[in-house]
């Protein structure tokens, strides 16, 4: 059990991690650890992640009242507070703004897809809670869907949500965030990403007991999600085609051909190729002449 003074300094470490690895600017991003039932730190409210010192940190208990400190607690507590009420198991909470896993979460792309088998078998899936004003009510309201089934959470256009059964778990979670987001953004630019299917997600998902990963809720598929009576999401759904004759991967040839940001791979190739040979599905093809269509217009 760590004391109150060792915690204070793993939150200074984990804030100077953050803000050496880019996950935050200026005084963005917020980091908890829960105490007790009823008390918890918290970074300070506009000091940057990568400068702090222990003697900054707050104490508040579970209403947002201050208990101790010099300073104001971080401006998005209700967000830390909303987490340790819908995860009783969650010691700590790390929010930045990586930036590329913030792109997705400005896109609107989900980190869902079944790509990295580590990803898989730990966080699962890591879905987009709806916009909501930062530092309001709308926020917690927001997050609170995902909360229970997941470990990791993209905040629309704002950026990323970590929880964890102690503080360096939490700042890991963060990290694989946007790292899988970084290796996601790579497989779209080449444009084909080859996808784990329905079988090995099933396959990883069992290896976690093995591994004694503790998760907070099974994965399902997005025909097969599962709400509570409470509407929060109870499953972390991912995103894994059914495999013909039992393979593993399975390559997704409809990528190319879904939205814009897909399509440009697509177009890319076909710019860039010069007289080399293109294949192209009909779906394929039938956008790109919609495109062509829309631009003479
Ligand atoms: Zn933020």
């Amino acid at each position: 059990m760590r004391t109150e003074e060792q915690i204070k300094a793993d939150i200074v470490e984990v804030g100077r991690r953050l803000w050496e690895r880019g996950y935050v600017a200026s005084n963005d991003g917020n980091i908890s650890v829960r105490l007790d039932d009823s008390r918890l730190i918290t970074t300070p409210k506009s000091v940057s992640k990568g400068f702090m010192t222990p003697d900054m940190m707050v104490v508040t208990d579970s209403n947002s009242k201050k208990l101790s400190g010099d300073r104001d607690p971080s401006s998005e507590l209700k967000m830390h507070l909303q987490v340790y009420r819908d995860r009783p198991d969650a010691r700590a909470v790390v929010h930045a703004h990586p930036p590329t896993a913030t792109g997705f979460a400005v896109a609107g792309i989900p980190l869902d897809r079944a790509v990295l088998a580590e990803v898989v078998t730990t966080l699962g899936s890591i879905p987009i809670a709806e916009y909501a004003t930062p530092s309001t009510d709308e926020l917690p309201i927001a997050c609170s869907k995902y909360l229970k089934a997941h470990d990791g959470l993209l905040l629309a256009n704002h950026g990323a949500l970590a929880i964890g059964p102690d503080l360096f778990t939490a700042y890991h979670r963060m990290e694989t965030i946007e790292h899988f987001a970084k290796i996601s953004l790579v497989t779209r630019q080449l444009g084909r990403e080859n996808l784990l299917s329905r079988q090995e997600v099933v396959r990883l998902q069992g290896l976690r007991g093995m591994y004694g990963i503790a998760s907070p809720a099974p994965v399902c598929t997005d025909d097969t999600i599962v709400m509570d009576a409470d509407g929060q999401v109870a499953c972390q759904v991912v995103q894994a085609p059914d495999a013909p004759a039992g393979a593993r991967l399975v390559a997704d040839l409809h990528q190319r051909s879904r939205g814009g940001a897909v399509m440009g791979g697509a177009d890319a190739r076909v710019l860039h190729d010069g007289d080399g040979e293109i294949r192209l599905t009909y779906r394929e093809l039938t956008a790109l002449i919609e495109d062509a269509v829309r631009n003479l217009k």
